[in-house]
């Protein structure tokens, strides 16, 4: 049985993940040496990392809002609300970019309050996953009614926007009192030495350490937040190692940033196609249940209506015959009495059984209800059907299930009646249920002639 919500196999993902993280810390151990030697000067660069940053973190926020209004896990819902967060505030961030929407004159007076801006964009991120990690185990697993359920994603969608206004309005009404965090050849160092750098620093690596501890990896999505939470870190310890814009670190740290994003939504996209997958199963297997009888693996009476009302409209098109068997076993109750339910059921699941190995594989078996049994054969005259009605019923005898034989008797096996119909012309002319009444009342009659025999009434 497969669950919807199952883990999958773990392995390969901690796996992926912990040799992505050595890559990552190999390639920031390798350039910090060389973090602040100048690279050309690419302007642009900044708005498009920046745009696909935004963009990034978005598409992961609404992932994670979706995961959350499926699992119903409330950790999720500040994870979702981390990501639009830290997007709004790089769409904020990006706007106020010299070109973008405001002149370089209006830039120098918006760069003090931008500095720290940047700083409450990437603290409140690291901040709002380690408060998902802290209250993990504080939120009880509860259904919520579906109108609540809306109620909360709309909260979650709703809540980053109000943390972004209160940013901006907090670092506006105190940027006259905060300190600089960039001096007038560009350089933030003070930024990146001062507590505002460390106290980033402190945020991403509790961050980390809460994801690992806490969720310890069971979910695909854990350890690449995991590994989201590593690169965010290494993305700020090169770049504070250079504290200047277009060096080897300050590009490099910016695909680190890239990848802390990009890697994260990799993985959630691989969930949403794994579940897919899943539920195409899963569909699969309950659409087989619900067309199978669950005693003997026939077809079920529902799908035999479905399948015979849907080779008389086919037959109407083609005018080719259309037979159908309806076979009942002979004094199965008298086999019940005797035997005992149990052993009736096993007789059933053996007639069954039998009646689908000699069965074409054009032909429809069904259980029809209880004892009985119903066979469509398509494209059949009433001549193949008796001959096929013949087969099944020689196949049942022939495997010799000891029946219930009256006292003094010899020994007998189950056997079957059947009774045969077949129709040429358009069903719809003559009503839907005709060829079923016509099997019916030829199984009545081969009854009636004493069982274990064919019946036939041609219309
Ligand atoms: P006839 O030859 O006239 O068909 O006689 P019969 O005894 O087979 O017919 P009757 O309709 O009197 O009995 C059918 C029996 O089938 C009665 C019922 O207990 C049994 N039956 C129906 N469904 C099941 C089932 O799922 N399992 C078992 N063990 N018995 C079943
Ligand atoms: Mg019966
Ligand atoms: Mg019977």
């Amino acid at each position: 049985m497969i669950e919807l919500h199952s883990v999958g196999n773990i392995r390969p993902h901690r796996l992926f993940a912990s040799l992505c993280a050595a890559m990552l810390i190999l390639a920031a151990v390798l350039v910090l040496p060389h973090a602040s030697q100048p690279a050309p000067r690419v302007p642009l660069l900044v708005p498009v990392f920046s745009s696909a940053q935004a963009t990034l973190n978005a598409i992961i926020a609404y992932l994670v809002l979706l995961q959350f209004h499926m699992e119903r896990n409330d950790p999720d819902a500040l994870i979702s609300i981390a990501f639009a967060y830290s997007s709004l505030l790089t769409l904020v961030l990006l706007v106020s970019l010299p070109g973008v929407l405001t002149s370089d004159d209006h830039f120098a007076r918006l760069a003090p309050a931008l500095g720290w801006l940047w700083v409450a964009k990437l603290a409140g991120h690291a901040l709002l996953i380690l408060l998902a990690m802290l209250l993990w185990r504080k939120w009880p697993a509860r259904t919520a009614a579906r109108g609540e359920i809306h109620c909360r994603v709309a909260l979650v969608a709703f809540v980053p926007v109000l943390l972004v206004g209160c940013a901006c309005a907090l670092v506006n009404g105190l940027a006259s009192n905060l300190p600089l965090l960039q001096d007038g050849q560009g350089s933030y160092a003070s930024l990146a030495r001062g507590w505002p750098g460390l106290f980033i620093l402190a945020c991403w690596a509790c961050a980390l350490l809460s994801v690992l501890l806490v969720t310890r990896l069971r979910r695909s999505f854990d350890c690449w937040l995991a590994f989201s939470c590593l690169a965010y870190l290494l993305y700020l310890t090169v770049n504070f190692s250079s504290a200047l814009r277009f060096t080897a670190g300050w590009y490099l740290s910016r695909l680190f940033e890239l990848t802390a994003s990009a890697t994260l939504l990799g993985a959630l996209l691989f969930e949403v196609l794994r579940m897919q997958r899943q539920l195409k199963t899963l569909y699969q297997s309950a659409y087989q249940i619900s067309i199978r009888d669950g005693l003997t693996g026939l077809y079920s009476r529902r799908y035999f209506d479905t399948a015979l009302a849907h080779e008389q409209q086919l037959m109407a098109h083609t005018r080719r015959p259309l037979s159908l068997l309806m076979i009942d076993i002979d004094f199965f109750k008298r086999y019940n009495d005797t035997y005992g339910h149990p052993a009736g059921d096993d007789c059933l699941r053996q007639v069954a059984a039998c009646l689908q190995d000699s069965a074409r594989s054009s032909d429809i078996v069904a259980r029809y209800g209880g004892e009985e049994f119903a066979v469509i054969l398509p494209d059949t005259d009433a001549n193949e059907a008796r001959q096929a009605a013949e087969r099944l019923r020689n196949a049942i005898m022939a495997r010799g299930i000891p029946a219930a034989s009256p006292a003094g008797r010899e020994r007998l096996v189950v056997t079957v009646s059947i009774g045969l119909g077949c129709r040429r012309s358009d069903p719809q002319a003559a009503g839907e249920t005709t060829l079923i009444d016509e099997a019916d009342h030829a199984l009545y009659d081969a009854k009636r002639q004493g069982r274990n025999r064919v019946a036939c009434r041609i219309l």
